[in-house]
């Protein structure tokens, strides 16, 4: 068997895992094969064969264009567009077609051929892609939570109704589906979602005032993309989790918590009826997540390192300090909200992320500017996707004045 695969994104963090997922699942094949026709294995195996069809990239053209000399897709695509030259020159004598900008990604992410769509954009900026493999019926392995937390009504709304299914590739999400698969919907109480803390898990208030970029981007635990780390260290990456977790769980707020686990081993929990808790375990590495998402059903062996809870020891578990990580409230107050609150929460973040990572705001600025920004918002309530992209331009918007005038100031 064969699953055809894009990855949008695939010169990011989670874009390059997967790649090395599909390695890694391409080659055991190899491997289980010889072994097979030498007579040394016994048990059957699952012969699926992963094959890229088409990657993309916004600005990472080198990579794109390496990337597209080992795995041979049959596109390739740069959503900005004034890179389009420098990748046909790359790719030149390869057989493959180039497209270019951002309406490139809804052209790929629709393609018949398609098995399963790796969505591993950071922003907002994957939502129009995301929502056109879910109109499609596309089977989509979702990194790129901002979409389904801008517009999870729509996109899961889509999913469903035209036959798609939306698998989690976020660590916690995965654990929370395989938990899930314990026992029905309706025997569920609640969702406990883990989080490590990020480099500020012990900081107070006052300590967090005066944090460098350099130690905003240190994880602990995880490596990832440079906004995914600001979040975490804002905790605005766990208010969005909720959120995602509300959409793609179907789950009141209300039923939501979090809890801080430094070790990163739990990497969430489900909470039945019963009192049961089921929780998935498993070393800190994408790799695991990302296999699920390709392989689910099945589950193979793969490159993950397997847990040795021995060597952990022990397993510590905390209440998040709401008072440093006024994210957390506020992306509970967002979910509980709706409409158009989770935009404006989403768009302001992501814009006062850049302007922290350009070194013009203060680490404590992001919040405060999220904040600010939803106090001066009026949430409208069941919108279209004009709507939504609306408000998203407006926060964004917002929160440059507010930068501006604070670098005059
Ligand atoms: P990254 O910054 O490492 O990579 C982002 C990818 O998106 C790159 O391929 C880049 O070329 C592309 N891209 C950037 N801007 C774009 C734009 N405007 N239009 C189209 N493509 C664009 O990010 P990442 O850490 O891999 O995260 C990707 C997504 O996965 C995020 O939504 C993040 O929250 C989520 N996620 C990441 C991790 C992780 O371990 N990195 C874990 C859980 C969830
Ligand atoms: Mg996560």
């Amino acid at each position: 068997m064969v699953k055809r695969i894009a990855i949008l994104g695939s010169t990011g963090s989670i874009g390059k895992n997967t790649l090395r997922v599909i390695d890694a699942l391409n080659s055991s094949l190899v491997a289980r094969r010889s072994s097979l026709e030498e007579g040394k294995t016994q048990y059957a195996i699952r012969d699926t064969q992963y094959e890229i069809v088409a990657l993309t990239a916004h600005s990472s053209v080198e990579l794109l264009a390496e990337q597209a000399r080992r795995y041979r897709p049959k596109f390739v695509a740069i959503t900005n567009a004034d890179y389009f030259e420098q990748l046909r020159s790359a790719v030149g004598d390869l057989d493959v077609d180039v497209l270019a900008g951002p309406n490139s990604l809804i052209e790929i992410a629709q393609l018949e051929e398609l098995d399963i769509v790796v969505t591993a954009i950071v922003g907002a900026a994957g939502l129009p892609a995301v929502l056109a493999a879910a109109e499609k019926g596309k089977t989509l392995a979702i990194a790129n939570k901002e979409p389904l937390v801008i517009a999870g009504e729509l996109l899961t709304r889509a999913a469903r109704e035209n036959g798609g299914t939306i698998l989690p590739v976020d660590s916690e999400h995965s654990a929370i589906f395989q938990a899930m698969q314990s026992g029905s919907r309706e025997e569920v109480s609640k969702i406990i979602l883990t989080a490590s803390g990020g480099p500020f898990r012990k900081a107070t208030a006052a300590e967090i005032q005066n944090v460098t970029r350099q130690q905003a981007l240190s994880h602990p635990v995880w490596d990832m993309g440079p906004k995914i780390t600001v979040d975490s260290a804002t905790m605005m990456n766990k208010a969005l989790e909720v959120i995602e977790a509300h959409w793609l769980f179907d789950m009141p707020v209300e039923r939501i918590e979090v809890l801080i686990h430094p070790e990163s081993v739990v990497h969430s929990l489900v909470e039945f009826v019963d009192g049961s808790v089921i929780a998935q375990l498993g070393v800190p590495d994408m790799c695991l997540p990302i296999q699920y998402a390709l392989t689910y059903p099945a589950r193979v062996a793969g490159i993950g390192k397997h847990l040795r809870l021995e060597e952990i020891g022990k397993l510590t578990f905390e209440k998040p300090n709401l008072e440093t990580f006024r994210a957390l409230s506020l992306g509970f107050e967002v979910a509980r909200t709706g409409g158009t609150a989770a935009v404006v929460f989403n768009a302001s973040n992501e814009k006062a992320v850049q302007e922290f990572l350009a070194g013009r705001i203060k680490f404590v600025s992001i919040i405060k500017l999220v904040e600010d920004c939803l106090n001066k918002h009026n949430v409208k309530t069941s919108v279209s996707l004009e709507e939504l992209l609306e408000a998203d331009a407006w926060a964004r918007r917002e929160v440059e004045i507010e930068v501006h005038k604070s670098i005059r100031a």
